[in-house]
C-alpha cells in the first residue's frame, strides 16, 4: 500500500455486488480488503488482501477493521443474508435473515466506533445496501403506478422480514450518524442483476432465473415456468449503473437514503419477452400460482438521486438481459463440459449466444 492510496473494506466481497465493488475500487487504485464467508463463485478476487470469516463474530469484525495505525478510508456494506422471492418470500428463512443480517450491521457499526474512538479518528465513510423492500405494500398494490419516493417509506409496512430488517437497520445507521457522526450513506437498491449473479440453487433473483429458464430449453421445448400471473412489475438495474451510482454516493454529502434503480417498468411478462426476445426463441408461459410473488407493483423513483448525485440510469432493460443472458449460457455451457471443447454438438443444441 502506498502512502495516498486510498483504502476500502468490502464485506460481503464474496457476493454479486461485492465483488464487482472490488473490481471497480481496484481500478481506481484502491488498497481493498474483502470479507465474506466465501470467496467469490465465478471469477477470482481482485481484493489485496481476502478475510474468510463471519461477520456475526466479533473478533471477525475487529480483525476486519484493523488497518495498520490507520482507518480504511471507506466502508462498503454488503454482508446479508439475501436471495430472490423464493428465498426471501417464503417466510422460511426469516429468522435467519433478520438475525444474520441485524447482528452483521450491530457488530460492523459497534466495532468501528469503538475503532474510531481509540484512534481518537472519525474518517471512514461507511455505505450501508438498503433495499425498495422497504417501501409499504399498501404503496404498491397498483401495479401501474407504485409509489416508491423515498419519503413514502412512513408510516412503514414493508411486505416482508427482509424489508423490516433493513428498514431497521437504516435507522441503526442513522443513529450512528447522529450521536457519534459516522459519515454513512445509505442506498435503495432496486432489483440489481448482471453477469456474475447467482443464476441458480434458489438464491436467485427473477432476471437471472428468467434467462436461466429460457437458456434450458431443449430444442422443440417452448415452456418456461413464469411465478404468478405475470402481470405484477418491477425494475431492474444492470450490475455497472449500480456500482457507478454507489460510487457517486459514497463520494457525495449525502447521508439521507436514495433509491438506486431503474425507472424502465416492466410486467414480468415483459421481463420474460425480453429474454426470449435476446435469446432469439418462441416461448410460452405457464404462470403458476405461488404466494411468494412479492408485491403488484415496484417501480424506482430517481428524483431524488438526480436532484443529488445528477445520476440516472441509461442501459435499457434490453440490452441489460443480453449480456446476463450471454453470461448465464457461458455458466451452463461451463457445467456441461467443464475444460472442454464448447463447439461440442450438445452445447449447440442449447442455441449459439445473443448478439
Ligand atoms: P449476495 O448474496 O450475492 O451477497 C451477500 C454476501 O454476503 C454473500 O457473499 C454472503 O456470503 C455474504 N454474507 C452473508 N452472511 C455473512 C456473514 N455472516 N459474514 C460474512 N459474509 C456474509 O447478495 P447481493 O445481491 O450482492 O446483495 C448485496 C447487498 O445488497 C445485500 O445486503 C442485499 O440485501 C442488498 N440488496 C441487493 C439487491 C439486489 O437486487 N441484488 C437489492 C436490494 C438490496
Amino acid at each position: 500500500m502506498t502512502n495516498h492510496q486510498k483504502t476500502a473494506l468490502v464485506l460481503g466481497a464474496g457476493g454479486f455486488i461485492g465483488s464487482h465493488m472490488v473490481k471497480r475500487l481496484k481500478s481506481e487504485n484502491y488498497w481493498v480488503r474483502g470479507v465474506d464467508i466465501k470467496y467469490p463463485e465465478f471469477s477470482e478476487t481482485l481484493a489485496d488482501n481476502f478475510i474468510i470469516g463471519d461477520l456475526n463474530e466479533v473478533d471477525v469484525v475487529i480483525s476486519s477493521l484493523k488497518n495498520g495505525d490507520n482507518c480504511f478510508d471507506e466502508i462498503y456494506q454488503f454482508a446479508a443474508d439475501m436471495g430472490g422471492a423464493g428465498f426471501i418470500f417464503t417466510g422460511e428463512n426469516d429468522a435467519n435473515i433478520m438475525h444474520n443480517s441485524c447482528m452483521i450491521n450491530l457488530n460492523i457499526l459497534k466495532q468501528l466506533n469503538e475503532h474510531n474512538q481509540k484512534k481518537k479518528i472519525n474518517k471512514t465513510k461507511i455505505f450501508y445496501s438498503s433495499s425498495a423492500c422497504i417501501y409499504p405494500e399498501h404503496n404498491q398494490l397498483d401495479p401501474d403506478n407504485p409509489d416508491c419516493r423515498e419519503d413514502s417509506a412512513y408510516p412503514a409496512a414493508p411486505d416482508s422480514e427482509y424489508g423490516w430488517e433493513k428498514l431497521f437497520s437504516e435507522h441503526l445507521y442513522l443513529t450512528y450518524n447522529r450521536n457519534f457522526g459516522l459519515p454513512v450513506r445509505i442506498a435503495r437498491y432496486h432489483n440489481i442483476y448482471g453477469p456474475e449473479g447467482t443464476w441458480e440453487g434458489g438464491r436467485e433473483k427473477a432476471p437471472a432465473a428468467i434467462c436461466r429458464k429460457v437458456a434450458q430449453l431443449q430444442s422443440g421445448d417452448t415452456e418456461i415456468e413464469v411465478w404468478g400471473d405475470g402481470k405484477q412489475t418491477r425494475s431492474f438495474l444492470y450490475i455497472d449503473e449500480c456500482i457507478e451510482a454507489t460510487r457517486r454516493l459514497m463520494d457525495s454529502d449525502c447521508i439521507e437514503p436514495v433509491n438506486i434503480g431503474s425507472e424502465e417498468m416492466v410486467t414480468i411478462d415483459q421481463l420474460v419477452d425480453t429474454a426470449a426476445k435476446v435469446a432469439n426463441k418462441k416461448i410460452t408461459k405457464d404462470h403458476v400460482d405461488v404466494p411468494h410473488t412479492g408485491v403488484r407493483g415496484r417501480n424506482s423513483n430517481n428524483d431524488l438521486i438526480r436532484e443529488k448525485l445528477g445520476w440516472d440510469y441509461s442501459m435499457t432493460l434490453e440490452e441489460g438481459i443480453r449480456k446476463t443472458y450471454n453470461w448465464i449460457m457461458s455458466q451452463i455451457a461451463k457445467e456441461m463440459y467443464p475444460a472442454s471443447d464448447l463447439s461440442n454438438k450438445k452445447y449447440k443444441a442449447y442455441g449459439n449466444c445473443a448478439k
